[in-house]
């Protein structure tokens, strides 16, 4: 087993042994304790993406997941959509109100009392 070293994005260095393919090919930093996915000089890149490859469940995981994130958008939009017709109902009752006061003050204006 060799040594590597690693950079964490925390800014730690350090030295750990080669992750193998057992780990997903990932060190963890003793530091903040991240967990880094190295790909060890001596495997392929084949084995690599076979090792760190993502499970069946994970893909559903993930497809579930920006299924919710798009029905949370559209549903956002669709409230939002009914908030504007909402404030356009209210906008249209008081247009309403507005022109029975104007029509009822038609009947008032006649000559003499304008
Ligand atoms: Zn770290």
């Amino acid at each position: 087993m060799a040594s590597i070293n690693v950079n964490c994005a925390c800014g730690n260095q350090f030295v750990t042994e080669e992750p193998t393919a057992d780990s997903g090919f990932t060190v963890e930093c003793p530091t903040c304790g991240a967990r880094i996915r190295i790909k060890p000089p001596g495997i392929s890149h084949k084995q690599f993406k076979a090792a760190t490859a993502p499970s069946a469940e994970e893909r559903i995981a993930n497809r579930i997941r920006k299924y919710e994130t798009i029905s949370g958008i559209l549903w956002l939009i669709i409230g939002a959509v009914q908030l504007v017709l909402v404030w356009t109902a209210a906008a249209g009752v008081w247009n309403i109100i507005n022109a029975i006061m104007r029509l009822r003050s038609v009947k008032s204006i006649y000559a003499g009392n304008v």
